[in-house]
């Protein structure tokens, strides 16, 4: 089965993947994970913002997860910070849940402009199951869905936490972008927001 879990920034997408492979590994399952070189906050391991870890391996390419698979005795396959892979981690993954191993993966389902990350939206669309966490809205306490780069950073990918990031429910992060952006990717036609509510 291909399981995915997502979500914006502070969502505690880690901390979820983290707390299903400690059940797995209470089962005596053989769990074995992966992330991305390009996440430089830590080495060897992935960290939930409550402080958990587990040991994972550090790649570059998604296939290197296929080759480790087969020489090693693997149960489950987990990868974090997915959204850094290239498209080819959709077909490993899509291939490994194919050959009965159980994936999971964790990571971001879109950017600062709120675009999805392509390998994200292709894995969320082939996924068995879907989890999608919400944080809470840094602004008003909201339901958060969305991750805001408050810092002015151009390039799409710029590891870091919140020194950079924020999470906003929709209503704060539509203002935010709005206020800083003439015409936020998000809302290209360019319509006043909505006033009155209706009764
Ligand atoms: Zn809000």
């Amino acid at each position: 089965m291909l399981e995915v879990i997502t979500g914006c920034m502070f969502s505690g997408k880690t901390a979820e993947l983290i707390r299903l492979l400690e059940r797995m590994r209470i089962a005596k399952l053989k769990i074995a994970v992966f992330k991305p070189k390009i996440d430089t906050r830590t080495q060897n391991q992935i960290k939930s913002r409550n402080g958990n870890e587990l040991e994972a391996l550090v790649i570059n390419d998604p296939k290197e997860i296929l080759d480790y698979v087969v020489q090693n005795q693997v149960d489950v396959i987990a990868i974090d910070e997915a959204q850094f892979f290239s498209e080819e981690l959709v077909d490993v993954c899509d291939e490994l849940a194919d050959l009965s191993y159980h994936v999971i993966v964790a990571g971001l389902d879109t950017d600062y402009l709120d675009k999805p990350f392509e390998t994200m939206a292709q894995l969320i669309a082939k996924a068995d199951k879907i989890t999608k966490l919400t944080a809470v809205c840094m602004e008003c306490g909201a339901e958060a869905t969305k991750t805001y780069r408050w810092r002015n950073r151009k390039d799409r990918i710029i590891v870091g936490d919140s020194d950079m990031y924020k999470a906003l429910c929709r209503k704060c992060y539509a203002m935010n972008m709005r206020a800083k952006h003439k015409r936020p990717i998000n809302m290209r036609f360019g319509y006043e927001p909505r006033t009155k509510t209706s009764k």
